[in-house]
């Protein structure tokens, strides 16, 4: 058999006839390994350990063995999240009822929480005439009641309080969640295992999962030690990807959305965790909620965790309309603010990473339920972006599933569309993450028409529990960029200055009139620093590409280029002939290309698909 890249088309047809696809069968087979199925497997795998003897939880495919739960998870560590966690911990702490944050690295109990409203300290904001106005009375009596720079809200709205919450990170929480579930011996977890579809039946339910296909070529062809991606058949499949997950967008594909349902709204998420410099006064616990800047749309954060760790980041929105949405050096004039500067000055940057939020909630929901499969987590719609909450709820909505599944296997009955739709979504639409998502449901409509439209309408939903809102179309992603000429100019210009190899986002940030960043290799590293220090960027070899450039000619015509802009790692980047192109191995798998494009060759959905993939930026900080 020949190998290499230099195959040609015919040899390619006999390699890949040669190798059979494989298939195995176990009885549940489930996608990624967030909180979302961290919650699931918990409950699960507990009743399964408490009652062993009971013949509910009998494996089907294997007589005589426990039920075979298998969990495949893209990224080739456990601890891959990118999230800085404030939450109530309310789903949480109902699985755990006597925890405490010392037992979770980097946890603590929250202490403090804060709202400030960011001035423009450089003066390139982009603020509309109502902000500038504002702020100018706000600098009128500086003296009483600004300091750096930020007004600080004399309470924090009820809505986004965490009160009796944890600050966490992220992938510390998955690590510990992680070590109990396999510390059971009652599911297999598989990192580094991408899967990359379901497996459909004839009647629109689902079969199980297909694994990538291994030893391709960077277009999928069959290379050097092709394996085509193992069949997983299971009578259930549990789908919790998260916002950007292959097989929870196949399902989206083939079976739509329901009525008057769409996923229209995203937002990136970028951080930095942060070592304080010593004598650091911020106490573990303290949690700073921030909006005004760098730019009016971009909400940030900052969380205290235990040994002079933060938690520092922003949000970059989809609603924020501009093409220039460099996340990045957002982040850097974020943590230079002198509100937030005056604690992390002089610290230590231990780590870095971005992530795409599905923001559309309830909105966006999916059909959570079908024959043999059932989704739980963010890509299901479980995200209250009311609240700014979604680590809870997607916890919470794994551990009903999880009862939903006991109770049937108990029952004998199988796992069909109407049986899980009586347990699993009846648990749910009881339970307060449906109250909550209902509250949130119209509560950021308002952000299409301005900020201070949407600040308005949040706070009307939340005064009025989402009975009361502002009225507002969303458009499809792409529509959401709005590109005027004079940015484009700008914009233009910026790509002459990269002529130089200076990467984009820093010449187009500058000619908006933003300060350089002054980097000092500890604190404020170049973007190209930031993806070796800190974390590992891998992309292992094998796999195909998993961002495609749907159709060349929109690319060839479009002027925002978007993609190029917001790519959180540089890993798009503008190719010798103008046209954006692809380097798998400076890919964070932020999934923020799947939404940052300006044109769309069906009318929803962007010119980019993004596919299931190994690698990205893992931190266990994070
Ligand atoms: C910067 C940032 C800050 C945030 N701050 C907060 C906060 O303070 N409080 C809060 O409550 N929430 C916060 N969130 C949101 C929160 O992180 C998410 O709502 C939560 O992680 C969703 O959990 P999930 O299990 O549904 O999905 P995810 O955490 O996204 O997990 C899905 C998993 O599936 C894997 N996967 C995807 N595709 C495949 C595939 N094809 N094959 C195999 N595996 C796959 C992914 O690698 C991932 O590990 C924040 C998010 C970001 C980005
Ligand atoms: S992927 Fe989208 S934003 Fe990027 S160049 Fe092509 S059409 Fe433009
Ligand atoms: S190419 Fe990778 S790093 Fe860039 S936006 Fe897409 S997922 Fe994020």
């Amino acid at each position: 058999m020949s190998s290499g890249a230099g195959m040609d088309a015919v040899s390619e047809q006999v390699q890949a006839e040669a190798c059979e696809r494989p298939s195995m069968e176990v009885d549940l087979a489930c996608v990624g390994f967030g909180p979302a199925m961290g919650g699931f497997l918990t409950t699960l795998t507990r009743e399964m350990a408490d009652h062993p003897e009971d013949p509910a939880f009998a494996s089907k495919v294997m007589p005589g063995m426990p039920m075979q739960v298998l969990c495949y998870e893209r990224a080739d560590d456990l601890a891959a999240g990118v999230s800085g966690v404030v939450t109530r911990a309310q789903g949480i702490r109902a699985s755990f009822p006597e925890l405490k944050a010392a037992e979770i690295p980097m946890a603590a109990e929250l202490k403090r929480e804060r709202v400030l409203y960011l001035l423009d300290p450089v003066g390139a904001s982009r603020r509309s005439a109502v902000l500038r106005t504002a702020d100018f009375f706000l600098r009128l009596g500086r003296k009483l009641w600004l300091k750096d720079d930020a007004l600080e809200l004399p309470w924090t709205p009820g809505l986004l309080h965490k009160r009796g919450g944890l600050v966490m990170s992220i992938g510390q929480f998955n690590q510990w969640v992680a070590s109990q579930v396999t510390a059971s011996g009652l599911v297999q977890i598989w990192p580094g295992t991408p899967v990359s579809e379901p497996i459909f039946t004839a009647e629109q339910g689902v079969a199980g999962l297909r694994l990538a296909d291994q030893g391709v070529d960077k277009a999928g062809a069959p290379s050097e030690g092709y394996m085509p991606g193992m069949d997983v058949r299971a009578q259930l499949t549990v789908v919790g990807d998260g916002p950007v997950g292959a097989v929870g967008q196949a399902l989206d594909a083939r079976l739509g959305l329901p009525e008057g349902h769409a996923r229209r709204e995203w937002a990136l998420g970028m951080k930095m965790v942060i070592e304080l410099p010593e004598g650091s006064e911020l106490e573990p616990g303290t949690v700073w909620h921030t909006f005004g800047y760098p730019e009016p749309e971009i909400f940030g954060f900052m969380y205290a965790h235990p040994e002079r760790l933060v938690s520092v980041g922003i949000f970059v929105p989809s609603w924020m309309g501009d093409p220039m949405r460099t996340a990045y050096r957002y982040l850097h004039h974020y943590i230079q603010h002198p509100a937030l500067w005056r604690y992390l000055k002089d610290g230590t940057l231990r780590s870095w990473g971005a992530k795409s939020l599905e923001e559309s909630g309830r909105h966006g929901e999916p059909f959570l339920v079908g024959d043999g499969f059932a989704r739980i987590g963010e890509g299901s719609g479980s995200t209250n972006m009311l609240t700014g909450s979604g680590v809870d709820e997607a916890w919470a909505t794994g551990t009903q599933l999880g009862e939903a599944v006991i109770e049937l296997l108990r029952a004998g009955r199988p796992f069909t569309r109407e049986n899980l739709a009586n347990t699993y979504e009846k648990r749910r639409r009881a339970s307060w993450v449906e109250r909550g998502a209902r509250e949130a449901e119209k509560a950021r409509n308002g952000f299409h028409g301005g900020v201070v439209r949407g600040l308005v309408g949040m706070a009307l939903a939340g005064l009025s529990g989402g009975r009361v809102g502002v009225g507002g179309q969303i458009p499809p992603a792409h529509q959401q960029i709005k590109a005027s000429w004079s940015r484009l100019k700008i914009k233009n210009g910026a790509v002459l200055a990269v002529a130089d190899g200076r990467p984009l986002h820093d010449a187009l940030m500058t000619a908006c009139g933003w300060p350089e960043i002054e980097f000092d290799g500890r604190l404020l590293v170049s973007h190209q620093d930031a993806l070796l220090m800190g974390g590992k960027v891998q992309a292992m070899p094998g796999f195909a590409d998993h961002v495609i450039f749907r159709d060349r000619s929109l690319c060839f015509a479009c002027e925002e280029q978007t993609c190029v802009a917001m790519c959180s790692g540089q890993a798009i980047t503008r190719g010798v002939d103008g046209l954006p192109a692809f380097e798998r191995e400076k890919c964070v798998y932020c999934g923020a290309c799947l939404w940052n494009c300006a044109q769309s060759p069906d009318g929803e959905r962007g010119n980019i698909d993004f596919r299931a993939g190994a690698g990205g930026l893992h931190s266990v900080q994070n």
